[in-house]
């Protein structure tokens, strides 16, 4: 007798859409209009229009594994196109306005977008794509010809002539949504995430001891719905029933700490440039804005200086790091204190809460060396990190399946790290931006922290500048602090503190930006370009 066990219940966000739309219906959803006003709905309406926005996409000829692209900031119609196309079958893919136009052709193109849904005050970044895809269908006001694209659709009229579906059965194997990295190591590449991996990613999102979401809480994600899905923030909300709060296209620090502040929000989430400037707002007016249910924001997608996180805790808000990549869905782990550390000293608290944090439930982490020998956890001995589980992705777009994987299944994630003895990894770079000098390496992330923390610098990167007799040495570039000033010296003798003298860079060069990929983060190899260096070998 074969033994019976559990309901093979597929993992579909279609369960999470129902539920969310049942049972959390009269949850709000909170968003900021281009001109500012604050416009309320609920999942109930959100998840209506979406059933018949499926129903409009179906009309236009969108069928089953078929690709939506989105340019729209975090706004209602960007979670109902999310829903409308998971919850179809179709293949949701918001694109990053941020990336220039050629960049963007290549993408759409790639991925052989069907339809494009478009804000209309992103229409400019659509240009390019107008006659890549079959229909363009604008959010706001349509041009009635001139200046406008020909084959137009309104949004609205779109949703409003349609009926509701009700979802389809799906599997959990098939695709769900497309998202494409930043490109800060080189050109875009795609990654297909499956119905089962997003269910499972939101799951664990959810749980206490992962970004922590509730039917309780308030949830306004900065980190855009167009990169790596607002870090899987929409999805995990809904099955939570977390209220969401949209900010659109305000992006500035006022206007967010105003939609913090007045809607009571309990977390937020962004990437650490953010974080700064949200500090910096409410360090220069204290009493400006009531923060009291903020609890917490999380931080990722670049390391997190330690003034970073005490600054943010002088305000009440705690500031929960998280490390991830567009290759998993995205988030990887998550640094909350173990508990044995609990009780330590503020300093050893704040230690451990700038490293990237440990595995969420169902991902395994490894690091190995380069002789490709797997480094012991409490060996503070740095490799390159490795993962696997049930949202890591299994090869790119139009790329070779495994090409980044190793021999036994695991995805090398090329990030440079040191896993501690509670598991927790310590990002010490990645791995093409380590600088290797006379046979030993130095980690341009740690330089930077350090330039970060003297109170004259906004902003540093070190990037390998080639040099005939050690390989490569490291070269500096400051961002100095609003009115502050400081000189190469005083810079390399704060870092001659803590780096011994053949790390300290030779050079340190002063910039009014530092140029940034499209997600924010330092494009080093546009520094390179500006400081006249190569690509490194
Ligand atoms: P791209 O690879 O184009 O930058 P991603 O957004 O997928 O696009 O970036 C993932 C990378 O971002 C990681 O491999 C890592 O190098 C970096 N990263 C993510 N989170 C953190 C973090 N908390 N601290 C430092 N680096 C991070």
């Amino acid at each position: 007798m074969t033994a019976r066990t559990m309901d093979d219940h597929a993992l579909t966000l279609t369960g999470v859409l129902t539920r969310a739309e049942r049972l959390h219906g009269r949850r709000e959803i909170v968003a900021r209009a281009p001109d500012g006003e604050v416009h309320r709905t609920t999942y109930a309406a959100v998840l209506g229009r979406s059933r018949r926005l499926a129903n409009a996409l179906t009309g236009l000829g969108v069928a089953g594994g078929d690709r939506v692209a989105t340019l729209l900031w975090n706004q209602p119609e960007h979670l109902e196109c999310q829903f409308a196309v998971t919850g179809m079958g179709g293949v949701i893919h918001p694109l990053d306005p941020r990336f220039d136009a050629e960049e963007l052709a290549f993408i759409v193109e790639q991925a052989g977008d069907k339809v494009l849904v478009v804000d209309e005050t992103l229409l400019g970044r659509a240009a390019p794509l107008l006659g890549r895809v079959e229909h363009v269908v604008v959010v706001g006001h349509v041009s009635d010809g001139g200046d406008g694209p020909a084959a137009t659709i309104a949004y609205e009229e779109l949703v409003a002539g349609a009926e509701p579906i009700e979802w389809p059965q799906l599997s959990e194997r098939q695709p769900a949504a497309l998202a494409y990295t930043s490109g800060t190591t080189g050109r875009p590449k795609g990654v297909v995430h499956s119905h089962r991996a997003l269910v499972l990613h939101s799951l664990t999102a959810a749980l206490p001891d992962a970004l922590g979401i509730s039917a309780g809480d308030g949830v306004l994600p900065i980190v855009p719905m167009f990169h790596a899905n607002a870090w899987g923030l929409p999805f995990a909300c809904a099955m939570a029933g977390a209220a969401l709060v949209l900010p659109g296209m305000r992006l500035d620090a006022v206007s967010l700490l105003d939609l913090l502040d007045v809607e009571r929000v309990t977390m937020t989430a962004g990437a650490p440039e953010v974080g700064r400037a949200l500090l910096a707002a409410v360090d220069a007016e204290p009493r400006r804005w009531d923060l009291s249910a903020l609890r917490r924001m999380v931080i990722g997608g670049a390391s997190v200086p330690a003034a970073l996180v005490d600054g943010l805790d002088r305000h009440g808000v705690e500031v929960l790091q998280a490390w991830g990549m567009t290759e998993l869905a995205p988030l990887g782990t998550a640094c909350h204190l173990p508990h044995d550390l609990a009780d330590a000293p503020d300093a050893q608290r704040t230690a451990f809460r700038v490293r990237q944090g440990r595995p969420l439930p169902l991902v395994e982490i490894r690091a190995h060396d380069e002789s490709g020998a797997e480094i012991a956890w409490d060996d503070c001995a740095v490799g390159e990190l490795q993962v696997r589980g049930p949202w890591v992705a299994s090869g790119y777009e139009g790329g070779d399946v495994h090409e980044h994987h190793t021999a036994d299944g695991w995805f090398r994630t090329g990030d440079v790290v040191a896993i501690d003895e509670h598991g927790c990894i310590r990002l010490c770079d990645r791995s093409r931006d380590l600088i290797r000098t006379g046979g030993e390496w130095i980690s341009s992330v740690d330089l930077e922290t350090t330039l970060m923390a003297h109170p004259a610098v906004a902003e540093a990167a070190v990037i390998a500048a080639p040099d005939e007799r050690w390989g490569e040495r490291p070269l500096a570039v400051v961002v100095c602090a609003g009115g502050a000033e400081t000189d190469a010296d005083t810079l390399r003798a704060h870092l001659g503190r803590e780096f011994a003298a053949w790390q300290v860079p030779d050079r340190v060069t002063f910039l009014d930006a530092i140029p940034r990929s499209a997600n924010g983060k330092s494009n080093k190899a546009a520094l390179r370009q500006l400081m006249m260096i190569g690509a490194p070998t």
